[in-house]
């Protein structure tokens, strides 16, 4: 596995693996992996010939009062990681490199946006898109794949996709978790004992309100009012938000049809986690 820092000396591979007519699959990621990460790898192998995985902690998508500076970073361990999940290339670009000057043309997400984490973290999907442009345009690559732990965040870069016709197919991936249900993210190891024994009750009442539906259930506000008891009866964790919208549109939905995304937010003392379902009628 090489490791490249400089974007120039990317670009000249890129070009090169382009040249000898292999596809390309990219892994953007911000380190600190987990077998969420390696599975995203995993994918990348089996549909594309080269992989490339980047490691970027961005501090255009934190807000000034987030966790940039506690986000958990270990490159030596990342490195041992990537190259034994099978990553060609590891891109490890610092702060500087992508952010050299203060950005002439600023993108703006306008859609999927006012609801879930969007609403609630202002600016951070102007700060992702920013930063998956940048690296879309320097890897260039056929496929990406992106983990439907961040559900939202997928349905925004598809339609940064699709608004700017860039040639790259987005791949979801499910979400992979821990035996107790707790979604793999790099934010875990921030939680206390406890919230760490309390943290799989996120993903248990989501399978509540599933089961819920399942039944017949279809009016989205008791169900969400039902995760709600759910969480503050079994965690100490502060809801940020508990939402259900029409995916990947994340257009209001009274009424559960079609497919739709059961999304949920808890803050924890050490660490802010999220997670979803997608329930398909
Ligand atoms: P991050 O390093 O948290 O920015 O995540 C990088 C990529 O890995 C994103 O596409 C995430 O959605 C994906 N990812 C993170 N956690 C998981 C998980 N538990 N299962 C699947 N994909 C994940």
């Amino acid at each position: 596995m090489n490791i490249i820092h400089d974007v120039t000396e990317l670009q000249s591979i890129v070009k090169n693996i382009k040249h000898s007519g292999k596809s390309i699959g990219f892994v953007p990621t911000m380190g600190f992996l987990h077998e969420g990460h390696l599975t995203l790898v995993k994918e990348a192998k089996k549909q594309t010939d080269v992989v490339v995985m980047s490691i970027f902690v961005n501090p255009m998508q934190f807000g000034p009062n987030e966790d940039f500076d506690q986000y958990p970073r270990d490159l030596d361990r990342d490195r041992e990681l990537a190259e034994k999940a099978g990553v060609d290339f590891l891109f490890v670009p610092s702060v500087d490199t992508m952010y050299n000057n203060s950005l002439s043309t600023v993108l703006k997400v306008e859609k999927r946006v006012n609801v879930l984490c969007g609403r609630k973290r202002e600016g951070h999907f102007d700060g992702v898109v920013t930063i998956v442009t940048k690296l879309f345009n320097i890897v260039q690559p056929d496929k990406a794949f992106f983990g439907m732990k961040d559900a939202q965040q997928v349905a925004v870069i598809e339609s940064l996709v699709e608004d700017y016709f860039l040639p790259v197919e987005i791949i979801r991936v499910p979400t992979v978790r821990e035996e107790d249900g707790l979604a793999k993210s790099s934010r875990n190891v921030n939680l206390t004992e406890l919230e760490r024994i309390e943290a799989p009750h996120l993903y248990k009442g989501l399978r509540l309100a599933q089961e819920e539906i399942a039944n017949g259930e279809k009016d989205s506000s008791k169900i969400i009012e039902m995760v709600k008891t759910y969480i503050e009866s079994n965690t100490s964790g502060t809801i940020d938000y508990i939402e259900m919208y029409a995916y990947p549109e994340l257009t209001n939905l009274s009424v559960i049809h079609g497919e739709a995304l059961l999304a949920i937010a808890v803050k924890f003392s050490g660490a802010r986690l999220i997670d979803n379902i997608i329930i398909k009628e």
